[in-house]
């Protein structure tokens, strides 16, 4: 038999592979940007070796995979598998229900930002705030991470759905709560701002807010509440469909982008909170650029709260999975102030997150001369929600003047 590409559904296999397992095999797929090896069957389709490869491709959300009844070296490239198939937009933008309108219409823009641009140096950012149910690079983990438990659990599960959040995931599993017809209950910690609470009951949920600072504090707590209410809990801090809807999507959609608009950046920075999104992007792009390609990531000073994003300290799933060149440490006034100078100069508003990320981005230009080439910026969110923090930023200016 000669290798076959068939498409992936098709193929079976009788072994269950955690995302830890296979990391390796998705980075080794990445850097060769092909598969080297075919997936050896039986007559009913079943795997007999090469488990690791289909369970990788799985992940990469490729269309077609290659078979054989035996062993043998080839090369197939990622794009004749439909590795990019998944991306494609409607180029005038009517979609058929609201979800399409979430992921039929990635990409989410990249923007350049001719504020911290020169003639030598092009900063991007990538515009997370363009979904469309919380504003937020959580959109993406909404979905998935949903729609995955729809399709495990079927339609016998009852309509309920739990998890702690600061809001951007909340707002996600409202609007996937609301679509879907089930109830959400949303767990906030006590130091988030107020709009957040009207923002979820506006979408339909329930929230209750817990006298604890962080969102980790509290995993636990949510855990027994849903499984004592059989209440659905996605807990996006565990969840593998947190990174791997990143990997699939976000870092894809950066890839198509890259290459249209012949960037290749120096150096990509994003903030973490439960680290999916930049362990995606790490994952996809040191495994496809090597050590070419440089990934910092943004996390507040020791005792700041920048709202979305944690010290790495505070427990990470994936971010320990990779390699990643550098940690940075923003003041919450640095990130609120860089926020307010993005609205300034280029007339967006963007969330405290991403006001960090920019923070981290000119701290790397000093310290390490970051000054030609490419730049990618991430930022997660809009910053609609942060009015009252903008507010308190302004009254303190007001006292020191
Ligand atoms: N920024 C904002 C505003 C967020 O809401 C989040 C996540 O909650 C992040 C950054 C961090 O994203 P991730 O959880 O993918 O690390």
């Amino acid at each position: 038999m000669v290798i076959k590409l068939v498409p992936i559904e098709r193929v079976r296999s009788g072994k269950r592979l955690e995302l830890r397992d296979v990391i390796n095999v998705i980075a080794k797929v990445l850097s060769t940007g092909g598969v080297e090896y075919p997936i050896v069957i039986n007559q009913n389709f079943e795997i007999l070796e090469n488990y690791e490869l289909y369970e990788a491709l799985k992940r990469l959300g490729v269309k077609l995979v290659p078979i054989a009844d035996r062993y043998m070296k080839t090369f197939i490239p990622l794009e004749q598998l439909g590795f990019y198939d998944d991306i494609s937009p409607d180029p005038l933008k009517v979609f058929m229900n609201t979800l399409e309108l979430l992921y039929r219409n990635w990409p989410t823009p990249l923007v350049l930002l001719r504020s911290l641009s020169n003639s030598e140096r092009r900063v991007w950012a990538k515009l997370e705030g363009f979904n469309p149910f919380s504003g937020s690079v959580k959109d993406r983990i909404g979905w998935y991470m949903f729609i995955k438990a729809l399709e495990k659990h079927g339609k016998n599960i009852k309509k309920l759905i739990y998890e702690a959040t600061s809001t951007n995931t909340g707002m996600a599993l409202a609007a996937m709560a609301a679509i879907h017809g089930f109830k959400a209950r949303l767990y906030i910690p006590r130091g988030i701002q107020k709009a957040s609470d009207t923002l979820l009951k506006v979408m339909g949920a329930e929230v209750i807010r817990v006298p604890k600072t962080s969102t980790v504090e509290f995993i636990d707590d949510v855990d027994a509440d849903a499984k004592k209410d059989g209440a659905l809990h996605l807990n996006q801090f565990e969840n593998d469909y947190n990174f791997e809807v990143h990997l699939r999507y976000t870092a894809k959609e950066l890839d198509l982008q890259f290459r249209h608009a012949k960037v290749s950046p120096i150096a990509i920075v994003g903030g973490i909170g439960t680290s999916g999104h930049m362990s995606a992007i790490a994952l996809y792009f040191k495994s496809k650029f090597r050590d070419s390609i440089k990934i910092y990531c943004v996390q507040p000073k020791p005792n700041h709260t920048i709202p979305g994003i944690r010290r790495i300290e505070t427990g990470m799933k994936w971010i320990h999975w990779l390699k990643i060149d550098g940690v940075i440490d923003i003041g919450r006034d640095e990130a609120i102030r860089e926020a307010i100078n993005i609205a300034r100069n280029e007339g967006i508003l963007i969330g405290l997150s991403s006001g960090a990320v920019v923070a981290g981005f000119k701290k790397l230009m000093k310290e390490q001369s970051l000054d030609k080439g490419d730049y990618v910026l991430i930022f997660p969110d809009h910053g609609f929600k942060y009015v009252e923090r903008f507010d308190e930023y302004f009254s303190k200016e007001s006292d020191n003047t």
